[in-house]
């Protein structure tokens, strides 16, 4: 049987220090409750099977995928987490005030468990240390010392029995520490400053411009068009406009929630609207597309995707769209949970010439752009 690899990601204490009434591991980050910044990167890691995150009792719902509830003190709440997971061969425990993980850094300390029954990422230390007083200090030797980062990688087994043997009463500072209590030594393996701890309050702003630095920037584009005809209702960016005819097709026929949607969908290179919602499959028939955009905004998510704007043109000779943009706008936030800001509603006319000229249809055509 392949070896299995959770992550424990520790969400349990009440970060005073941030401030605010909000403990700092759900404060927003660039969008995202700051703990979802790393569940999503352990989950995305190829090396991860599986991610737990320990919150305190009644803080459940304030995360996504699996959760245990912490203790007193965070060596508890790692212990309720690692007895939650149950069984696996190798767990990595992580702070979740830490929201960035670099990729690196994980293979690093999974490679290094091969040979050991504990790894941690530790960076040197840059600045000057000197003792703390009513004055400056004598200075430390920096040389002898390193930063110790998390997450932290174990041999289940070692860290579980480890944090067992602790005696009951006494502190840790972290895992690596427990472990070395119980006779194990712990690798070091190259940190990274993106994962430095969120502390202050003015870390939250510089973490979203870290994020922002290594979130690449992607657009598509989406193009659709569908037949106008009499006895149908017309349905443009989810919004029903009153008009003698209506779109025709196999959903609603929302020529713009459909163009919205393939320049989505584009962003991830997940294929299109026609492969996710196939017309054959009868459960479309009349469908809302509101569900079409959201779906393909979920597979965005599930990929680490920000969405940051989107811009719609439609393009018809009738009804006009003008009367109808605001609402459009609202409806295609409120569908993307994102702020009327973000959505540009555009119409045109083509003087007239072809079907849309002529009446026969409205096509629209889209951008998305979002980050991952
Ligand atoms: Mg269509």
């Amino acid at each position: 049987m392949a070896s299995e690899t959770v992550a424990l990601i520790v969400a349990a204490g009440k970060g005073e220090r941030v401030g605010g009434d909000v403990p700092k591991q759900f404060l927003p980050l660039a969008g995202l409750p700051l703990v979802e910044h790393s569940r999503r990167a352990l989950l995305a890691h190829p090396g991860i099977d599986r991610v737990v995150t320990v919150v305190a009792a009644g803080n459940e719902s304030r995360v996504d995928g699996e959760t245990a509830v912490g203790g007193a003190t965070r060596r508890e709440s790692v212990l309720n987490g690692l007895k939650a997971v149950g069984n696996a061969d190798r767990v990595l425990i992580h702070d979740a005030a830490r929201p960035i993980v670099p990729t690196s850094v994980v293979d690093r300390l999974l490679a290094a468990l091969d040979g050991s029954k504990g790894a941690v990422p530790t960076l040197a230390v840059a600045d000057t240390i000197a003792a703390n007083g009513d004055a400056l200090g004598d200075v430390v030797d920096r040389s002898a010392l390193v930063r110790v980062q998390t997450p932290q990688a174990f041999d289940f087994a070692a860290i579980l029995a480890a944090h067992r043997a602790w005696p009951e009463g006494e502190e840790a500072t972290d895992d690596a520490q427990i472990l070395r209590r119980a006779g194990h030594s712990v690798a070091m393996v190259a940190g990274d400053p993106l994962l430095d701890k969120i502390t202050f309050p003015g870390d939250i702003a510089l973490a979203e411009a870290r994020l922002g630095a290594i979130m690449r920037v992607r657009t598509a584009t989406g193009y659709d068009v569908h037949r106008l005809v009499r006895g149908e209702q017309l349905w443009l960016g989810g919004v029903l406009i009153p008009h003698d005819k209506g779109l025709s097709g196999h959903s609603d026929a929302d020529v713009a929630l459909h163009a919205i949607t393939d320049a989505m969908l584009g962003t991830i290179a997940a294929g299109d609207i026609g492969q996710h919602f196939p017309p054959s499959d009868p459960r479309w028939k009349g469908a809302e597309s509101g569900q079409f955009l959201q779906h393909a905004a979920s597979l965005v998510a599930a990929k680490g995707g920000i969405v940051d704007f989107v811009d719609l043109t439609i393009i018809c000779e009738a009804p006009k769209i003008g009367p109808h943009r605001d609402a459009i706008r609202d409806r295609v936030a409120a569908l993307l949970r994102l702020s009327p800001e973000q959505i540009s509603v555009k119409a045109t006319t083509t003087e007239r010439l072809g079907f849309t000229g002529r009446g026969e249809g409205i096509a629209a055509q889209a951008t998305v752009t979002i980050r991952v």
